[in-house]
This record gives structure tokens, sequence and C-alpha cells, in this order.
């Protein structure tokens, strides 16, 4: 599948020579030249990495990434910055932003940025091998089951997913805002709630007491931690 990448910049020029080369190398491209109109496309159209410049009308750059990190959207942004915003750096990091690259930069170099940081996504979120032992039961993903004590538990497809994305974040906080926006997704909106009953269930099929959880923690006033063993 072809990674999708937002560009909001408002220097037309920049914009057309990034939207060739990405297409380029095989990218979904989409832009804004508005940091409000910017800031909705990233939350509706769900980028996989976004490349984000500071100074923008209607909503400045620094602002649109602490506003998406605030909506626990954690894919990659790498800030464009010119000549003149070396502390605007600085607190672009602050802000949540993964990377940033001074104008003039070299189409190369930007090219390169992107790939690694798609790299490391993928290799957080997709490397979770089909079967995983844990203990007394067997994950089985391919099969969308369980096998616990030579007994087999299917699992749901959204427990499925559930499951990997704690288990991705390797013991790492997952906020429940987290679970939302990663595994259901920005524009559908389950409660909280819906994400506990899933939890639960999860936890009478994997836990050898589910109420002594020993691998999907709770974390108070936090979320959920996924301990392996
Ligand atoms: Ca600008």
């Amino acid at each position: 599948m072809n990674e999708k990448i937002l560009i909001i910049e408002d220097e037309e020029d920049l914009v057309k020579g990034l939207k060739i080369n990405l297409l380029d190398e095989g990218y979904k491209v989409d832009y804004s030249l508005d940091g409000k109109e910017g800031l909705s496309k990233a939350l509706s159209e769900k980028p996989d990495l976004i490349l984000l410049d500071i100074m923008l009308p209607g909503m400045n750059g620094l602002e649109i990434c602490k506003e998406l990190r605030r909506k626990n959207m954690d894919i990659p942004i790498l800030m464009l910055t010119a000549k003149g915003e070396e502390i605007d750096k600085v607190i672009g990091l602050e802000m949540g932003a993964d990377d940033y690259i001074s104008k003039p930069f070299s189409i190369r170099e930007l090219l390169a940025r992107i790939k690694a940081h798609l790299r490391r996504e993928k290799r957080d979120q997709k490397d979770i091998p089909e079967k995983i032992e844990l203990g007394h039961v067997v994950l089985d993903f391919s099969h969308l089951k369980i096998i616990k004590k030579n007994k087999e538990v299917y699992l749901t497809f959204m427990e499925a997913e559930i499951l990997k994305y704690l288990i991705s974040k390797k013991g790492k906080i997952v906020t429940r805002n987290n679970l939302l926006d990663n595994v259901w997704g920005y524009e559908r909106f389950p409660t909280t709630r819906t994400i506990d009953n899933h939890i639960l269930k999860l936890r009478k099929k994997i836990e050898e007491d589910p109420n002594h959880p020993k691998h999907i923690l709770t974390v108070y006033g936090g979320g959920y931690r996924f301990i392996r063993d």
C-alpha cells in the first residue's frame, strides 16, 4: 500500500516541487497551503507522515503540531524550517515534531529522512509476529485465535488489533485516546467504555486470572500497558 504524505506549506512552488518528487517515489500526496485547512486534512485524511511548514496563514506549524499531538495523532511530523527560525526548531521538537529540515534543503536528503521515519513507524506497528507465546497461552494472529490450555478461543478483529497495538508499544503506557485514534481511527468515535469492554473481554481470553491480569495492566489515570512476561 502506498503511504500518504500530507504537505502543509504555503510556498506554492515548493509544494509543487515536493509533490512531483514524492509522487515519483510512489507516495500518495495531498497538500494544503493554509494552516487551519492543513490541520483538518491531517485529522480527517490520516496521512502516514506530515511535512509541516512553520510560518503559515491561518494557523502556524507549531500550533498545528501541538494540536495533532494533543489529539494523540502519533504519526511522524517533519518540520520544514526557514532560515532565522532556529529557535522554532527547538520549540517544534518540544511540541512533538519528530524531525526538522532547514530550507533550502536537498530533495534527496528530505526523501531519505521521510523513508527512515516511515520505516521506523512500520517496524514499530507491523513487526508483530503472527504467533506469540504468553506464558500459558499462544496468540495466533493469522487465525484470530488463542490457544489456551489446549483449548481454542477466538478473537474478534478489533480484539486482535487492540492486542497488536498494545504489544507494539512494548510496555509503554497506551492511553484510551491512543487506542481510539490508532485502532478505531480518527473518524469513528466509540466511547472509552467501549474500549474498557474490549479490554475486559481480552483479559478473559488471555489472562490466567482476569481479575489479576499479568499481561494487560491498567495504569491508573493513564490507560493500559502490555507486559509480555
Ligand atoms: Ca511559510
